[in-house]
């Protein structure tokens, strides 16, 4: 059985490494290449973008593909929109593995937003102290509402002057609770910005903002194809792959 699994997150390297070990199933995991040194997992990968529907489709028919598992991040809306078309067109079962979104609970400070530009402009007039963890490609938005100071947190590192008022800090997750709230306490942070990718690595900044009474700006996500059979969790991604025509007995017992 030969599957195609779009990464890009935990989840699927996690479900990468699971498949290797099945004798009978050939998985190959797909990675964009925005990150400069991936941490790669000893699994089959390949890197670099497919050429759109189209060429994903071809990719699919060229390779042999059983079955697409699309486990790209929450707020990949275009990669996940050309799996939905390719797999229609290639005529692949397709399934979506995606990590439920985080929710408010008692004693959060949730404002949410649908996107960047709305979560710029729910900063409000007043300068502010901002923690914006969105990612280094969704700056672009803040460029609007240059009164604030902004301490952003990238993988990888950014350009001085991608925002006017920047404290760049570098780092990779996972994060703990107790140094997130040390980093707003030394940065004097008066809110968070953050996409609800639903990461458990990332989630310890808002327990912090919780515990230090700090607002969140919370970019809603992106809504994903309709009509795409969904999955929460990397076991029941391996119960989908299981119940697969093509699926190996060795995938059934998993
Ligand atoms: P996107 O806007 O949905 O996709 C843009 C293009 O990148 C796609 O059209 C495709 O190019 C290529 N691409 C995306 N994911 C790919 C994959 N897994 N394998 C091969 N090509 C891929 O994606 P994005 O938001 O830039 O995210 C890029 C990658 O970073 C994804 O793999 C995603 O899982 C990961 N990521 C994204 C975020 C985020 O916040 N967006 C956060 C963490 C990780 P072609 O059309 O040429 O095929």
């Amino acid at each position: 059985m030969r599957i195609l699994l779009l990464g890009g997150t935990s989840e699927a390297t996690a479900l990468a490494l699971r498949l290797s070990d099945i004798p009978g199933v050939h998985a190959i995991l797909s990675l964009a290449g925005r990150t400069t040194s991936p941490r790669l997992p000893p699994v089959p990968t390949r890197i670099g973008g497919f050429g759109g529907v189209d060429g994903l489709a071809s990719y699919l028919a060229a390779e042999r593909i059983d079955a697409l598992v699309d486990a790209t991040h929450p707020f990949a809306a275009r990669i996940s929109a050309n799996a939905e078309a390719a797999a229609r067109v290639a005529g692949v079962p397709l399934v979506a593995l995606v990590r439920p979104p985080w929710r408010a609970g008692e004693g959060d400070r949730w404002r949410e937003v649908a996107d960047m530009s709305e979560a710029a402009r729910a900063l409000g007039e007043a300068p502010r102290r901002v923690f914006l963890t969105v990612g280094r490609l969704e700056l672009d938005a803040f460029r609007a509402a240059p009164q604030h100071l902004y301490i952003v947190r990238t993988i990888e590192p950014i350009a001085a002057d991608a925002l006017a008022n920047l404290v760049a800090i570098e780092d990779r997750p996972p994060f703990d609770e107790e140094a997130e709230q040390a980093l707003m306490a030394r940065e004097r942070v008066e809110v968070l910005v953050t996409k609800n990718s639903g990461a458990t690595a990332t989630a310890p900044k808002l327990a912090a903002a919780r515990a230090l009474s700090i607002p969140v700006i919370m970019v809603a996500r992106p809504q994903r194809p309709d009509g795409v059979r969904q999955v929460e969790s990397v076991a029941a991604a391996l119960a989908w792959l299981a119940s697969h025509p093509a699926a190996p007995e060795t995938l059934r017992g998993v």
